[in-house]
């Protein structure tokens, strides 16, 4: 397909806010899509371009290696404007790709309609060039690479249209937020190949246990609803997984019934997704991506202490002392580490904590344990795990009444949990709802009134340089919340403690590359601030309460914020919603 067709239609979704209007827009591309054997060779790719990335979300996205600084220095270059010019027009669009869209246009007007200025055919790319050229820059490393990957740029660029460059300049940026959520995509193709919205659920049920919207697009385009139907849960691809809400400790017992229900520690440590096939272990984080050579000790104790040919379970990895007591999660981090992965298995052990179990096949017998109420896949967890002191089943106990959840809250802190994770155990509906964020788990991580009863992940958009000892590093960092509706992220308050001076030396490097000329477009912020991000590092802070204030853009702000660390394990879709920061508010 040429990538002219999917410019236009990025040109059509960018020209309106309105759900429905995308919803057409999309449909209409997949309708033409699926009646044209040369445009469909592209469907997944197109998809992944439609979500803004590259592949899919359990593959890591190529890490291209061309920041913005380099990319304005080099557009100067190849196109002769003067730098500053240059900086002064980002800094006025706010956006590099709108600016070069401009000059392509502008030299184009002088140069002839035809040919693009360095004289070869433009309008000539496909949707395939923009890939291969994209993995070939990904690749280049080493000497010289940033000129190597930039011959490679300039490739795409002569044969572009000035509409084409802008949006090459904008993927290359990872900026392409078109507002096109997954369930649009879902309902559009709903809507395209089976003329029913109403089989996104089936769609969506799909994504859920494969999440890759390109390969469910290839298979309902290939095999229709008999396709659709006959994706189901594989060992070895990562399942969407069930997360939590929060509630004030008095609303739980309620909320869950007013009866029973089971509340587990909630451990202070990194979520894993295990899958064991046979003599095969491999294992997913919480955004999906496979970590498997982080934890070759968990991978050696599941196959040691699982009995079952395949099973899918999940825990949470914590590290432990030589008394088996948890330590925080800052040691856990340590063995974030690329090399001499080794030495620091030995130095920083680990226990996984299994708190579920989504699929067990053993004796030639499959079970899609999902749809069993929580206690069955409990007994069943008790069935299969030898327990011992690198894998252990989460400790949980039968709650009846809010008194009771205080007292086991109580106990869950004096063993160093971040608090409990109250889970229905309703015998019809407790199933794991894969990729579903509702009351069925409900989490609890603190009981003071006066504190925010949980912390905020808010992804940073800016910081203001520091003054005195801190001067020459960041001195505060200003985060900002996710407007689900919107995609915006809106500031929500600076934070200015709770770092060292080495977690201040590492966010110089981690923001070099996101370092930006000016306020991206999907930032709110009324603030002057000194240096703006692009916003993707997502932090966790806590903060006494939540303040109503008029100066932020958000309505609210947290009184006393405190950093409490980097969540690589989020991406910046993941973070707290404008909506739970007003239930949050509400719950004080
Ligand atoms: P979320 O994962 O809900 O977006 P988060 O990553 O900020 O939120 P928390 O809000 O602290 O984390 O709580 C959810 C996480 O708690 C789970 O993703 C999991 O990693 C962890 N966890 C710890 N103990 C348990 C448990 N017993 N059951 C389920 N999850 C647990």
């Amino acid at each position: 397909m040429d990538f002219s067709l999917l410019v236009a239609l990025f040109e059509k979704v960018s020209s309106t806010n309105k759900r429905l209007e995308i919803l057409d827009f999309l449909s209409e591309f997949f309708i033409k899509i699926k009646e044209n054997p040369e445009y469909s060779k592209n469907l997944e790719k197109i998809v992944y371009l439609m979500r803004g990335t590259l592949y899919p979300e359990i593959l890591e996205q190529p890490k291209l290696g061309l920041a913005e600084k380099s990319l304005i220095d080099f557009l100067s270059r190849y196109y002769s404007v003067d730098l500053n010019k240059l900086k002064t027009h980002v800094r006025k669009s706010g956006d590099l790709g709108v600016t070069a869209e401009s000059i392509a246009r502008k030299l184009k007007s002088k140069k002839g309609q035809i040919t693009s200025f360095i004289g070869i055919k433009e309008d000539t790319l496909s949707v395939s060039n923009i890939y291969q050229k994209l993995e070939e820059i990904a690749k280049i490393s080493g000497a010289k690479s940033l000129d190597k990957k930039f011959s490679k740029l300039k490739w795409l660029l002569a044969r572009s249209n000035p509409k084409m460059v802008k949006y090459i300049i904008k993927i290359i940026l990872s900026n392409l937020r078109l507002r096109v959520a997954d369930p649009t995509i879902m309902d559009s193709l709903a809507v395209a190949y089976f003329d029913n919205k109403a089989m996104r659920s089936e769609i969506e049920r799909a994504y859920n246990v494969h999440p890759d919207l390109g390969y469910i697009a290839r298979i309902i385009h290939e095999d229709g609803l008999k396709g659709l139907k006959e994706i189901n849960i594989q060992v070895g691809t990562p399942i969407r997984m069930m997360l939590a809400s929060r509630l004030n400790y008095t609303q739980i017992f309620p909320k869950l019934g007013g009866k029973n229900f089971v509340s587990e520690f909630k451990l202070d440590g990194e979520r894993l997704q295990i899958h064991k096939n046979g003599n095969k272990v491999k294992i997913f984080s919480r955004k999906l991506k496979d970590i498997s050579n982080q934890y070759p000790d968990v991978q050696k104790s599941v196959i040691d202490n699982i009995d079952a040919d395949k099973a899918i379970i999940e825990g949470e990895a914590v590290a432990i002392d030589e008394f088996d007591e948890m330590l925080p999660f800052q040691v856990l981090i340590t063995r974030k580490r690329k090399y001499d992965i080794e030495g620091t298995v030995k130095k920083v052990r680990v226990c996984v904590f299994i708190f579920d179990l989504l699929y067990l096949e053993r004796n030639d017998n499959k079970e899609e344990v999902m749809d069993y109420p929580l206690l069955k896949r409990r007994s069943l967890l008790k069935e299969i795990i030898k327990q011992t002191d690198t894998i252990r089943i989460v400790k949980g106990k039968i709650i009846n009444s809010t008194d009771e959840l205080v007292e086991f809250f109580k106990e869950s802190k004096l063993n160093r949990c971040e608090g409990l994770m109250n889970k229905s155990i309703d015998p019809d509906t407790s199933v794991y709802k894969a990729g579903n964020r509702g009351f069925l788990w409900i989490k609890l991580k603190s009981l003071e009134a006066g504190r925010l009863s949980d912390s905020i992940d808010a992804v940073v958009i800016g910081a203001n340089w520091g003054k005195g000892r801190r001067a020459n590093r960041f001195g505060a960092l200003i985060v900002a919340v996710l407007n689900a509706k919107t995609g915006k992220f809106e500031m929500i308050t600076r934070v200015a403690s709770g770092f060292s001076d080495d977690d201040l030396d590492g966010f110089t490097e981690t923001f070099k590359e996101l370092t930006v000329t000016k306020k991206a477009e999907n930032v709110i912020c009324g603030e002057k601030l000194d240096v703006w991000f692009k916003p993707a590092v997502v932090v966790e802070i806590v903060g006494d309460e939540l303040t109503v204030s008029s100066t932020a853009d958000l309505g609210y702000s947290v009184r006393f914020p405190v950093f409490q660390r980097i969540r690589d394990d989020k991406g910046r879709d993941d973070i707290t919603t404008v909506e739970e920061i007003k239930n949050l508010y509400e719950a004080q």
